[in-house]
């Protein structure tokens, strides 16, 4: 084995993905939290493969589903066919949204990733809107294909790219702690909805009424940052008052982990359509669009894709929201959230260094900067080397943000408190040591 893992170490190498040149070790298993590489050492898995594994790596009653659907008659693949796994999700699907909108939702099968999504809402609310350019915000995160990478608002992502992006403007999205009108908190809130609505109301601006707005009621990629819940408010009248569908990304955010089900209900707001991927499919791959049955103008064979009916990601994913809604999930994210949301204030207080700490839920993040700089600087570099070190300590975070300036924090819903505990223990020690 040994000889087999060294080789298989060795490959990492030539892995172009930048997860694995930072975490550049043969993870050979994994256990809830917990990440096992081929030497034996542990780490504490705070990335969760960015929010998708709701119930922690291997969860013991996914695994059983698995197994006793590859047991089964079942059929694996199904494009659009209607099949028990699919029903069983679907209706699974339907008893998380919101009682709003469960009772005109159509559900989109998309292909298996959070890209898949978005390309497939934009395209079909362009079709049913007969509009061509779309809002998206500065920030916002949407998937690196051509479409997706059109509506997500960081630059450097898309600069070589850009002749294959459709009509999408960008608004800056109402960032608290780095606000670009120099204002926060209520003022914040109006001047940015002032800007996005004043557009809309007049003809000569230019820009012409889109097909979709787009963002995400907690950033993840973008940083770790919430929008503020009268921001999200007068978002959704907005869209009610000039009919634009207005739709939420809850790729990241969805299925528990912020402390609801959904991140748009804690503004009590129900969108025209939502982006749910990651954590859907209980490991396995899968994206869905799910919007109001009034845009529901695909013709047969107006979006195809082949990859849509994985039965298996179906089955996990059933169970998942199954297990999320019978272990009240959502509620524990909340108070575990709100237990590491405290002890990272608690390290603020101690180290300047860090800006802010913000997010919901178990999505939180924790911005570096220069405390003495003009603006308090974002310290991307110091957020990178807090990251490395935690890793060599046993403990696997991401940065995201502007400059790479936000550490961010993704456990597994499931997480105990002990693991929490060890968390900001390795956090602040790989603080002290980047900061000597
Ligand atoms: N939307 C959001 C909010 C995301 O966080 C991501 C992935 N990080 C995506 C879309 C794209 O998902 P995928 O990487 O599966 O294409």
């Amino acid at each position: 084995d040994s000889e087999k893992h060294s080789r298989q170490q060795n490959n990492i190498e030539s892995n172009a993905r930048t997860y694995s040149r930072t975490i550049n070790k043969l993870i050979v298993s994994g256990k809830g939290s917990v990440v096992t590489d081929a030497e034996g050492l542990e780490y504490l898995d705070l990335l969760s493969c960015a929010g998708t594994l709701a119930l922690g790596h291997r969860h013991g009653e996914i695994t059983q589903v698995l197994k006793d659907y590859l047991d089964s008659d079942h059929i694996m693949q199904g494009l659009d066919i209607l099949t028990p796994a699919k029903y069983d999700f679907t209706q699974q699907l339907l008893s998380v949204l919101p009682q709003a909108l469960r009772e005109q939702a159509k559900i989109q099968f998309c292909g298996p990733t959070g890209a898949d999504a978005a390309e497939a809402a934009i395209k079909l609310l362009k079709t049913a809107t007969g509009r061509r350019t779309v809002f998206a915000f500065h920030g916002g995160y949407h998937g690196m294909t051509a479409g997706a990478l059109a509506l997500t608002g960081n630059l450097t992502a898309k600069q070589h790219v850009a002749s294959l992006m459709p009509d999408v403007h960008y608004f800056p999205f109402p960032y608290e702690y780095r606000s670009p009108y120099g204002v926060r908190g209520e003022a914040l809130t109006s001047v940015s909805l002032c800007h996005i609505e004043s557009v809309l109301a007049d003809p000569e601006s230019g820009i012409t009424k889109p097909a979709a707005i787009i963002l995400e009621a907690l950033q993840g990629e973008g940083g770790c940052i919430p929008a503020p819940k009268e921001w999200l408010q007068g978002l959704r009248d907005i869209c009610t008052r000039y009919d634009i569908p207005l739709v939420l990304d809850e790729v990241q955010s969805g299925f528990g982990r912020t402390g609801q089900m959904f991140a748009f209900e804690e503004a009590g707001i129900i969108p025209d359509a939502i982006l749910m991927s990651k954590a859907i499919g209980g490991g396995l791959p899968m994206s869905v669009v799910v919007y109001k049955e009034k845009y529901d103008k695909w013709q047969p064979g107006s979006h195809a894709g082949t990859f849509r009916g994985n039965q298996m990601a179906m089955v996990s994913g059933c169970k998942t929201m199954e297990i999320i809604k019978r272990d009240n999930l959502c509620q524990a994210a909340a108070e575990k959230g709100k237990y590491l949301k405290d002890k990272l204030l608690r390290l603020q207080q101690k180290y300047p260094e860090i800006g802010d700490v913000r997010g919901r839920g178990l999505m939180l993040g924790i911005e570096m900067i220069k405390p003495d700089s003009d603006n308090a600087a974002a310290d991307g570099e110091l957020a990178k080397e807090i990251k490395k070190t935690c890793f060599l300590e046993g403990l696997i975070v991401e940065t995201g943000g502007r400059h790479g300036a936000v550490i961010r924090l993704l456990p597994v819903l499931t997480i105990d408190y002990d693991e929490i505990n060890k968390a900001v223990r390795i956090l602040e020690y790989s603080i002290k040591l980047a900061l000597k």
